[in-house]
């Protein structure tokens, strides 16, 4: 498919679905602490959107059954909330996306819970800066490769792996459009970026290098015992001036 662009007066609207979600996702980040269960977030999450006019993006999105992935410790994404509560030294990733005035919006965030490894803290921290470094390559002019190359090259500075079985992804009226997004490449190659793209540029970042295997239950993509994920992902649109926050601050 052709990538879609969108005018100004349509990236302002997805500006307001990204706020909207952004608050939602702060409800949430309030929430998480030791013994409360990612069925309980799903439930914060669910009336923070639905109190907002807006609508749950992932619930029933290709049969997805919660309004948000919760993936836990080596879980890297698509996670499904349980009632089994939360530990201190969890990792815990929460992705969301809603639904508003017929625009998506798109975000995650990787929350400790409760007092964490250092390497687990890096890996949350590194995993943002190397959103940021793709944002910073968001440019029109640029290619998607130099976004790619970006998140990858920080993240493998660090010493950490890039998970390439999931990637980013256009944004718009769909949830997901052309193109994706993957967070490894290299500088100079894809499509080149012009005004009016709308991106969910999403790291995710293991310890180490392993395969990303779906369970048994059709979701949770696992990275394998002992090897921690995290995930930070915002929805950015690419404007004459530079890239553009749409969800979260910075
Ligand atoms: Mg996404």
């Amino acid at each position: 498919m052709p990538i879609v662009l969108k005018s100004p007066a349509e990236i302002e609207r997805m500006a307001e679905a990204g706020a909207l979600l952004t608050e939602v996702m702060d409800e949430i980040a309030a929430a998480v602490r030791p013994g409360v269960s990612t069925l309980e977030l799903d439930r914060v999450a669910r009336e923070g959107i639905l109190e907002r006019q807006a609508k749950p993006a992932f619930l029933g999105l290709y049969g997805f059954p919660a309004t948000i992935c919760a993936s836990r410790n080596e879980v890297v994404v698509h996670g499904i909330p349980s009632a089994e509560p939360l530990r201190s030294g969890d990792v815990i990733s929460i992705d969301i996306g809603l639904f508003y005035k017929g625009y998506a919006a798109d975000m995650a965030r990787t929350f400790a819970v409760g007092e964490v490894s250092a390497e687990a803290q890096r890996l949350i921290s590194v995993t943002e800066e190397s959103f940021w470094k793709g944002f910073e390559a968001a440019r029109p002019g640029a290619r998607l490769g130099d976004v790619s190359a970006a998140v990858q090259r920080h993240a493998e500075e660090a010493g950490f792996w890039v998970v390439r079985e999931f990637v980013g992804h256009g944004i718009g009226r769909e949830m997901h459009e052309d193109p994706q997004v993957p967070n490894f490449g290299r500088p100079g190659v894809g499509p080149k970026l012009r005004a009016g793209m709308t991106l969910a540029i999403e790291p995710m970042i293991t310890l180490f290098a392993a395969p990303v295997v779906v369970l048994d239950d059709g979701w949770t993509a696992s990275s394998g015992r002992g090897n921690l994920a995290a995930h930070y992902e915002n929805t950015v649109a690419i404007t004459e001036s530079g890239p553009r926050l749409l969800t979260g601050r910075r």
